[in-house]
């Protein structure tokens, strides 16, 4: 009965440490994903601002079009734009 005792103990402390180890990299885990969140949302903001080159609105320069080194922030302004030029 002693022994017995003794083993469901050690077995309980083994799965107190499997339980806090678990946690452990769940917690490592979500806060990593959170940083990783965070460092693409701040990219996002740092990205570059340029400017419609036919009504002047400021947009990223992801979302712009290019063309012929100037930005537009729709495809309609683009081709108005390269109306009115011509
Ligand atoms: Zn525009």
């Amino acid at each position: 009965m002693h022994f017995y005792k003794q083993g469901l103990k050690i077995v309980i402390t083994k799965w107190i440490i499997l339980i806090i180890i678990v946690f452990l990299i769940y917690w490592s885990l979500r806060s990593l994903q959170q940083a990783k969140k965070q460092s693409a949302a701040s990219k996002k903001e740092i990205e570059d601002m340029v400017c419609c080159a036919h009504c002047g609105l400021h947009i990223p320069r992801s979302e712009s079009i290019t063309a012929d080194k100037k930005h537009f922030c729709s495809l309609d302004h683009q081709q108005l734009y390269l109306k009115s030029s011509q």
